[in-house]
């Protein structure tokens, strides 16, 4: 019986049980490597700047439009500084499709308005913000933020703003209210403690000139920005400025495990996808590894993946082998790599546990997200999944499947419907997180590692099995 039961039951098992030293040794590389990614890939922009430098570090050189590439040729294209895409060139015809690893580089935060400063009484300078993304604003306040984006000039230049993320750097803060005077805010909900509009960052305090004028605090900050970046207030009107957290990637818990800090979705999803196109030689089909913008606000915009760019680039590629593009999307494969919501203990009635994701168990699978009966979901075709599942098993890759949480208690949405809409094959991968959403994220490194692993597995897949498509 007990050969039957080993025989016939799915068991999921945790990757510390089952993985060897050489993989561990791995696994503590990968953790050094992929805290210095998020360290240096703190905004969209930031990943794609740290991300070229990598590549090129790599071999990697700019795509050229026209400039004949062979097999073995490894390419990058950046979208409008906020999206990238790496590409090796396959010794196969583009005729038989790509393989494409998508993930995020963006990752929720506060966005200052167009005007974005203003004095309060008591003269404390704060910005306004907006928030972008799914935030539980409460997690924002009481915590070092920074501030980082740029600045674009009339004259066409362009400022990079980066205050608080360096040693010695000031930071700015969002205040919460004294628990001694908090009885009416504590008893609002969760969602209403903290408005959207209050999520006002401190920013100065020292006012400047006649103490007769108003503004003085404001003017203060003004002209410590101009000193520092050249700017003036209306400059506001055509920048991009984040806050975000101020504190850096760390080790959690007494085994160093675990990574905490900002950014995580879906940065450890971006990070296990470049790690393992970094390392790809001489793959039988071309592989991409496409870093995008503006998932958390549904893949909009022309650095999300709803844009054209991806499809040009691909055109591109595919004009310099004389492939008609919908020959090559129809015959191409996709992971959508992106994280999953790990099996949070403190929160068990929010998930169902034969169907979860759970740190330190591997890379996660899943078919469908979506809410309200697989709504706006991808829903992955049950035969790309049974070839997915042999080749990462034959790579030895430890993962499991599991969905988003119990039915009808929420649901989230990828970018998987978007490569899917493409005539690509699609399915979820990615890394369970805990605190998802929150200003200090929590990973497992076996997972970013089994995640990079099952990438790579998936770039170097046995490809002859695909049925014919349009
Ligand atoms: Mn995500
Ligand atoms: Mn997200």
């Amino acid at each position: 019986m007990k050969e039957q039961r080993a025989k016939l039951f799915y068991t999921p098992k945790n990757g510390y049980d089952r993985v060897d030293d050489q993989q561990r040794r791995g696994i503590e590389r990968i953790g050094e490597d992929y805290k210095a990614f998020l360290n240096h890939g703190r905004t969209e922009r930031c990943a794609v700047q740290y991300t070229v430098q990598l590549a090129e570090n790599a071999g990697f050189v700019p795509y050229r439009e026209g400039a004949p590439l062979t097999a073995g040729d490894r390419v990058y294209i950046v979208n409008r500084s906020k999206s990238v895409i790496l590409a090796v060139i396959g010794k196969k015809s583009l005729s038989e499709g790509i393989r494409i690893a998508v993930a995020h580089i963006d990752c929720p935060r506060l966005d200052l308005k167009p005007m974005p400063l203003n004095e309060e009484t008591g003269e404390l300078c704060m910005l306004r913000t907006h928030y972008y993304g799914g935030v539980k604003k409460y997690q924002w306040t009481a915590i070092p933020l920074a501030l980082s984006g740029v600045v674009a000039l009339r004259d066409g230049s362009v400022v990079d703003i980066e205050i608080g993320t360096h040693p010695g750097d000031p930071v700015l803060t969002i205040t919460d209210l004294l628990p001694h005077l908090g009885k009416d805010q504590m008893a609002k909900t969760a969602a209403e403690a903290v408005t959207g509009e209050n999520l006002r960052v401190l920013c100065g305090s020292v006012p400047a000139g006649d103490p007769k004028e108003k503004d003085r605090v404001r003017l203060a900050v003004l002209t410590l920005l101009n000193d520092m970046y050249g700017i003036v207030e209306e400059d506001f009107l055509s920048a991009e400025l984040s806050v975000i957290p101020a504190f850096p990637a760390c080790d959690v818990g007494l085994d160093r495990a675990l990574v905490g800090g900002y950014g995580q979705d879906d940065r450890s999803c971006a990070f296990a996808g470049l790690d393992a196109i970094l390392s790809l030689q001489n793959p039988e089909k071309t592989a991409l590894c496409v870093m995008a913008d503006k998932e958390e606000i549904g893949s909009v915009g022309s650095t999300g993946m709803q844009s054209g760019f991806f499809d040009a680039f691909v055109d591109s590629l595919c004009r310099a082998q004389s492939v008609p593009l919908t020959v090559c999307l129809g015959n191409s494969e996709c992971l959508s790599a992106d994280v999953s919501a790990a099996y949070d203990p403190l929160y068990a009635d929010a998930y169902e546990k034969a169907n979860s994701a759970f740190v330190n168990y591997g890379m996660s699978l899943v078919k469908y997200v979506g809410s309200r009966g697989k709504s706006g979901s991808n829903d992955a075709n049950a035969e790309y999944l049974g070839r997915l599942r042999r080749a990462f098993d034959d790579a030895g890759v430890i993962w499991h499947g599991c969905e988003l949480g119990k039915v009808d208690q929420g649901g989230g949405g990828t970018v998987a419907g978007f490569m899917a809409n493409r005539n690509i094959e699609t399915v979820d991968i990615g890394v369970p997180v805990l605190s998802m959403h929150s200003p200090f994220e929590v990973v497992s490194k076996l997972d970013v590692y089994m995640t990079s692993r099952a990438i790579s597995a998936f770039y170097r897949m046995a490809g002859d099995e695909n049925e014919d498509t349009l």
